[in-house]
């Protein structure tokens, strides 16, 4: 057997060694054949009979989903765009007419019809909607499963050895199923890191590639895979050596993993008894699990415009409170501090872009707090859904990219505005929700005073204030290499907010990827930091770092560190505290 390697992007950490197992891909095993004149109604009643299969396959599954309840609500709506784009005639019905124009079998017309979609959403400008095409694709391969007879596309029994998928694609429908058969990990030819399949993967936490563009045609039933997440690779029919090497390094993993879960239900305090609270960053309430598993003292960072994204249509106030109650109410009365939706630059969501408006410079326009005061009626919507949820737990506001006392101003009073309402409607909410900003824009930090008289807490937004600080655009490779969290200017920065929010003795926490970075904890101990909000996976090795830590050693070099401009210098007064 021959050994060779595939690389995809690796969306969900962690080694997994197993036997391939393989989905199959309708689409691209589809016959063509003519039909006589006398059997055209018969294909047309086929394609109708499986669709409507496929329909109440979804009912049952939206179904199965809310009665498990374990299951992140977002599955919900992709089933939804699903059953949307089933019930769409230009799926439904233009197949019908290409069997009875080209006399054709019907898996061959939806085939046909399906490559028409395709090539229409391939000219749509619009990035969310175009990638709406591989739900056609999975709905599509949905339908002909049933029309050649092999309905549901996931092996339905497990081998007692560990399993690993390989797949073209995996649907969200699939994935559902997917959950119930503890596979150890998956590939797919398909995907990138915010597809459906890599949230999914990330949320069952088994290691995943994806983009591997053939796996599925490399690789046969049954051979021995090796899975590496955190590498972006897989080895295929590894020999003895390289399978020991893996079984050493999945061990160490392992113990690694177990040796720092001993840490959960541990303080994080430094040596000289400096006390740390570290909170966790979550995208959707699926992600709960995880920060419980953490050990992390609360949610420091709920982005909430997730909600937005990945569906059709705007979540409602009830949808929206149904969110933020499930994760106040999980927590048991640790805080969650949510953070109203931030779209635009790099989020955006069709729907809201009005006129399919292009900002000239979209992470400087219409974005955050900017788009939701510029859209009352959503953002009331959302505060009202957030205001309901602080009945059901520590829930705890956040605005982000303020940059004006002005907007702060506007945003209490809407915040005001959506409580009044509440009262009259008799709903009840927890009067004294606090109310932090966000510090992402430099001006923020320079003029902190006006934000510390009237904010109940702060949060430096580090990979903001990093992009708007250095004028680097963060999601632009071009520039990624002059994005630099120890640029002495971003040292500064947050070394004077910490000190001012320290003074006025106003809470303040880091929660961008630099709160993370365990190279980075002792440089925001030193300057005075005591509230970090970070991934789920990233608390145990800060909080083995903050165990490890004294303060009273470290503030010296980090004293230094503030007055420097050089960067060389900064680089060895880091590498000495980390030393
Ligand atoms: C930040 O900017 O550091 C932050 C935490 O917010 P986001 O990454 O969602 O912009
Ligand atoms: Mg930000």
């Amino acid at each position: 057997m021959v050994t060779f390697a595939l690389h995809g992007v690796g969306v969900s950490g962690g080694i997994a060694i197993g036997r391939a197992q393989l989905v199959s891909h309708a689409t691209l095993e589809v016959a063509h054949y003519v039909v006589p004149a006398s059997r055209v109604d018969h294909e047309i009643a086929r394609l109708e009979l499986a669709i409507d299969e496929v329909q109440k396959e979804l009912t049952e599954l939206h179904g199965t989903m809310t009665r498990s309840g374990d299951l992140p609500g977002e599955f919900g709506a992709f089933l939804d765009v699903h059953w949307m784009i089933l019930n769409d005639p230009t799926l439904s019905e233009a197949p019908k007419r290409i069997i009875t124009e080209q006399r054709c079998n019907a898996e061959w017309a939806l085939t046909q019809q399906m490559n028409v979609l395709i090539d229409q959403f391939e000219q749509i400008e619009d990035s969310y909607l175009r990638e709406r095409k591989a739900d056609v694709v999975q709905v599509v391969e949905r339908v002909l499963k049933r029309l050649m007879g092999k309905p549901g596309s996931l092996p339905t029994s497990v081998a007692e050895e560990r399993t690993i998928l390989v797949a073209h694609d995996l649907s969200p429908a699939d994935v559902i199923q997917f959950k119930q058969h503890h596979f150890a990990a998956f590939l797919t030819d398909v995907g990138g890191v915010t597809s459906h399949t890599a949230i999914v993967a990330r949320s069952l936490a088994v290691p995943a590639v994806v983009a591997t563009h053939n796996a599925r045609q490399m690789i046969h039933d049954g051979e021995m895979l090796i899975v590496d997440g955190t590498n972006h690779v897989v080895i295929v029919n590894p020999d003895r050596s390289v399978l020991s090497e893996y079984r050493l390094k999945q061990s160490e993993l392992d113990l690694e993993r177990q040796k720092l879960k001993r840490l959960r239900g541990k303080p994080a305090e430094t040596i000289d008894g400096h006390r740390v609270e570290l909170h966790a960053n979550i995208e959707l309430p699926g992600d709960l699990a995880q920060v419980l598993e953490s050990g992390a003292n609360g949610v420091g960072l709920f982005r909430s415009e997730f909600l937005f994204l990945n569906r059709a249509g705007l979540p409602t106030e009830d949808e929206q409170f149904e969110a933020y109650r499930a994760v106040a109410a999980g927590l048991a009365g640790k805080p969650v501090t949510i953070r109203t939706f931030d779209l635009g630059a790099d989020k955006q969501k069709a729907e809201l872009d009005g006129l399919a408006r292009v900002a000239p410079n979209p992470a400087l326009g219409l974005r955050a707090v900017r788009f939701c005061l510029a859209e009352p009626k959503l953002f009331l919507t959302q505060l009202r859904a957030i205001l309901r949820a602080s009945h059901y737990g520590k829930v705890r506001l956040l605005i982000p990219m303020l940059a004006s006392v002005a907007e702060i101003d506007a945003t209490l009073a809407m915040i005001d505005q959506a409580k009044e309402s509440l009262r009259e409607r008799g709903e009840p909410f927890d009067e004294g929700i606090e109310v932090g900003g966000m510090i992402e824009v430099p001006a923020a930090v320079l003029a902190i005073g006006g934000f510390l008289a009237k904010l109940d807490f702060l949060s430096i937004g580090t990979n903001d204030l990093i992009q708007y600080t250095l004028a680097v655009d963060r999601s632009d490779e071009a520039v990624s290499h002059l994005y630099d969290p120890l640029h002495p200017a971003i040292i500064k920065l947050i070394a004077l907010a910490i000190a001012g929010a320290n003074r006025a003795k106003v809470p303040i926490a880091v929660c961008g990827e630099m709160a993370g970075e365990m190279t980075l904890t002792r440089v925001l101990l030193g300057l005075g930091l005591r509230n970090f909000s970070m991934h789920p996976a990233q608390v145990p090795t800060v909080k083995q770092r903050v165990l490890t830590s004294d303060v009273s050693a470290i503030r010296p070099v980090v004293e230094r560190m503030k007055r420097t401009d050089s960067p060389a210098k900064l680089a060895a007064l880091l590498d000495k505290l980390n030393a």
